[in-house]
């Protein structure tokens, strides 16, 4: 038997892996990274990690003994650079694996700006990878003047990391708000407020047109007609599905992502998806889930479905951001949201998203119990009155008898 073989060791290439052996799996099994670092946590490298105060060794997730004793062959720094599904094999160069089954969990690469609007510049960075941020830390020293492109939870926790080290930071976002395409006017409006009395420049609805300099970013051209003198840039303008030029190569379905099924298994039945970059059907859209819960959670159900368990994933999205000493916590999906319902308990605030009578999501901003609470009657599929949402003299948790 050739086994199993997993493209991509990160936060869901390593949760398959630890599932399967888990499982009971005890055939051969390959887990490839072209990074050359053990897997390791993503969301500390735009927080603590950024700002210094947490050290590499607490990213990684599994020490290297894990996959030494679970039989795990664990190949570094090593790009998959192409699958041959008629021969179940992929190869590494000139180096090929046989498999048996494959999964893909190649995560997503950062969107980058084009180079002839600066994007190859010297002092411009994206955000996804340990070796990225690495590459910036030396540029955070107090003074120095930041851009940061791109107003979504990456840019934000940037933003706030660059700001707390003493940085002069001016964040531009192209839509005309802040966090557009994942939250609510409200919750916008409270990051930003924090951002700005940290004092962040905020500007919102304003384009780069380009970043400027000759060989070294010193500027950038804004879609208003002003300048700016930057001394450095970080570009988080979002993702885009990994590992696509290699599953289209092998004749997999793309739609959104790596399109699969319930299972988790792509339009070859021999190979699997899990992770930022596949895609999966949730309440009639075909959708990715780009968090830590998604990966390890859909990564866990294609192990047990790649040994026969037939399980359908079902998704209990759940996130976080840090920005200063603001923890948000976000528990459901909000899409097709058309009422928000706010609750201000002093310091604590958190946003209900309703759809008529249906609670969909939560965003709960230093309020552990709204977050508690709304995460739980979500996947008990239970919706409070807004009404008693919004008072605060609801006691919480009594919604959830
Ligand atoms: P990844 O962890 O990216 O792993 C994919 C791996 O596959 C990578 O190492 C990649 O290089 C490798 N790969 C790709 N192609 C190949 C190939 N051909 N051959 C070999 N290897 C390949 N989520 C949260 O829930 N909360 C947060 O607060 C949060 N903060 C974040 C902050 C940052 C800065 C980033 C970048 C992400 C954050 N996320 C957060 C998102 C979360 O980290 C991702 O959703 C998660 O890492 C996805 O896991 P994955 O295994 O699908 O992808």
């Amino acid at each position: 038997m050739a086994g199993i073989v997993v493209i991509g060791a990160g936060q869901a290439g390593s949760a398959l892996v630890a599932k399967l052996r888990a499982s009971g799996y005890d055939g051969a099994l390959t887990l490839i990274g072209d990074e050359p670092v053990p897997p390791y946590q993503r969301p500390p490298l735009s927080k603590k990690y950024l700002l210094g105060e947490m050290g590499v060794e607490r990213l990684i997730l599994r020490a290297d003994s894990f996959y030494a004793d679970q039989a795990i062959t664990l190949k570094l720094g090593q790009p998959v650079t192409r699958i041959d599904p008629a021969a179940k094999t992929v190869w590494l160069g000139n180096e090929s694996i046989a498999y048996d089954q494959l999964a893909l969990t190649t995560g997503a690469d950062p969107r980058r700006l084009p180079a002839a609007a600066g994007g190859d510049l010297a002092g411009v960075y994206g955000v996804r990878k340990l070796a990225d941020i690495d590459a910036m830390a030396s540029e955070f020293q107090p003074g120095r003047r930041v851009l940061i492109v791109g107003g979504g939870y990456i840019g934000l926790e940037a933003a706030a990391v660059a700001s707390k080290k003493g940085l002069e930071v001016t964040l531009i976002e192209a839509a005309p708000r802040i966090l557009g395409r994942v939250a609510a006017p409200q919750t916008a409006d409270a990051v930003r407020a924090l951002h700005q009395s940290h004092g962040v420049t905020i500007r919102e609805g304003l384009g780069l047109t380009r970043l400027t300099g000759d060989t070294r970013v010193t500027g950038a051209d804004l879609a208003d007609g002003s300048h700016l003198d930057v001394d450095f840039a970080i570009i988080g303008i979002g993702i885009t599905p990994g590992g696509q030029a290699l599953a289209e190569a092998a004749g997999l379905t793309l739609d959104n992502g790596i399109a699969t099924d319930a299972l988790g298994r792509t339009s070859d039945p021999a190979i699997w998806a899990a992770g930022d970059c596949a895609s999966f059907v949730y309440r009639g859209a075909r959708i990715r889930l780009e968090s830590v819960q998604n990966a390890i959670d859909q990564a866990e159900a294609v192990a047990a479905n790649m040994l026969g368990a037939d399980t359908p994933y079902v998704p209990m999205p759940w996130f976080w951001s840090d920005q200063y000493d603001m923890k948000l916590q976000i528990a459901g999906l909000n899409t097709g949201y058309d009422r928000v319902v706010t609750r201000d308990s002093g310091p604590a605030r958190s946003f209900w998203y309703y759809r008529g009578a249906t609670l969909l999501a939560v965003d709960a901003m230093n309020d552990p119990r709204g977050y508690m609470v709304g995460k739980r009657l979500i996947e008990q599929g239970k919706s409070p009155a807004p009404e008693a949402v919004a008072d605060p003299a609801t006691d919480l948790k009594a919604l959830l008898a």
